[in-house]
């Protein structure tokens, strides 16, 4: 092999100059090296001009996202907690059939998230795990959560002693703002951690 020939093959491949007024073909010196030289790096360079607008851009943004946060109102946080909560529910399940029929976790329709005790009627069990499990979308709209089916699959997964505790004594609870926004980033979290695991 001939000299030059060695000295091509190590050769970086050629790229061109990103500076529109250039445009010229460079071999690379270095990983990720965009334009052919230090007079080119300037004359693309943002301005201070357009790196101060760029700033003001984001802190906006930043602001528009606060202002929104801050208008929510109390319904409009528990809503928003109890989709995520009920996300990750339905994730968590995911291996899981239907809690109150024989639906296996192959079937093709669509899943809810369904509360054993009823959001109306034990609201402090509304973001209790062991009270809400997967189930079908018919049982859950159609047959109000088929009860007769849920309560002995309930007692089979988190046992009768459990499924009992749920009918005893609870304190009544009314989840404040902040106690909804920490909900959120908790199911938040959840969620990321068995979607990633998934994937
Ligand atoms: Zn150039
Ligand atoms: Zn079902």
């Amino acid at each position: 092999m001939t000299r030059t020939a060695l000295k091509e093959m190590k050769a970086p491949k050629p790229k061109k100059c990103k500076n529109p007024a250039c445009g010229i073909s460079f071999p690379p010196q270095r990983l990720g090296q965009r334009v052919c030289s230090p007079k080119c790096a300037l004359a693309i360079a943002p301005t201070n001009q357009e790196r101060a607008r760029k700033a003001i851009q984001q802190r906006e943004r930043r602001e528009i996202r606060t202002a929104k946060e801050r208008v929510k109102s109390r319904a409009d946080h528990m809503r928003e907690a109890q989709a995520l909560f009920n996300q990750w529910i339905r994730l968590r399940d995911a291996h899981l059939g239907c809690v109150s029929c024989d639906k296996p976790a192959t079937w093709n329709g669509q899943w809810h998230a369904s509360h054993f005790l009823s959001v109306g009627s034990s609201p402090e069990h509304r973001f209790n795990p062991l009270n809400v499990h997967k189930a079908c979308s018919v049982c859950n709209n159609h047959l109000s959560g088929n009860i007769h089916g849920y309560r002995p699959e309930l007692e089979r997964r988190i046992g009768i002693e459990a499924v009992e505790a749920l009918f005893g004594p609870c304190e009544p609870k009314r989840y404040t703002i902040p106690e909804l926004q920490e909900i959120k980033v908790d199911c938040w979290a959840k969620i990321k951690e068995l979607k990633g695991r998934a994937a």
